[in-house]
């Protein structure tokens, strides 16, 4: 299984569904998208990740400095 968003290979199960065995939700370890497994998934393009754009991306809100 990849991931729908950054298409990483790092998926894990995150946690079955309470109730039978009805669907399971699923969690990239990479960009942290999670993802139910009866849901059809289709990120749009403008929305898509990849591994350069990660580390890039800002911290909202913004972490402040520690104080001394
Ligand atoms: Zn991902």
């Amino acid at each position: 299984m990849i991931c729908p968003r950054c298409d990483s290979n790092k998926v894990r199960k995150m946690v079955d569904s309470p109730v039978g065995k009805v669907w399971e939700v699923y969690l990239c370890e990479e960009c942290f998208y999670s993802w139910r497994s009866t849901e059809t998934i289709n990120i749009h393009e403008k929305f898509k990740l990849d591994k350069e754009k990660i580390p890039t991306m800002q911290v909202i809100p913004p972490v402040p400095p520690l104080d001394k």
